[in-house]
């Protein structure tokens, strides 16, 4: 049986948790910087991928957010 991990990340602008769950051994790869984000879980949606990238590098935006900002900015 496969071994999976369930992550929490918290958006660093309104604080709404999201999470995750992923394999520990794909999971691992990606921490110890083996592989990238979009190759080891190249199954997931690209929200599912931000919130594995914001769980390493603790901040994390959600999608509402990110589309706020990103329209604040055009
Ligand atoms: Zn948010």
């Amino acid at each position: 049986m496969r071994d999976s991990v369930q992550m929490f990340v918290f958006c660093s602008e309104c604080g709404i948790a999201n999470t995750v769950f992923a394999e520990r051994e794909q999971l691992g790869k990606y921490l110890l910087d083996q592989q990238t984000v979009q190759v080891l879980f190249y199954h997931m949606k690209m929200e599912e991928r931000q919130v594995i990238e914001g769980f390493r590098n603790g901040t994390y935006l959600c999608e509402d957010c990110w589309n706020n900002l990103t329209r604040e900015e055009e």
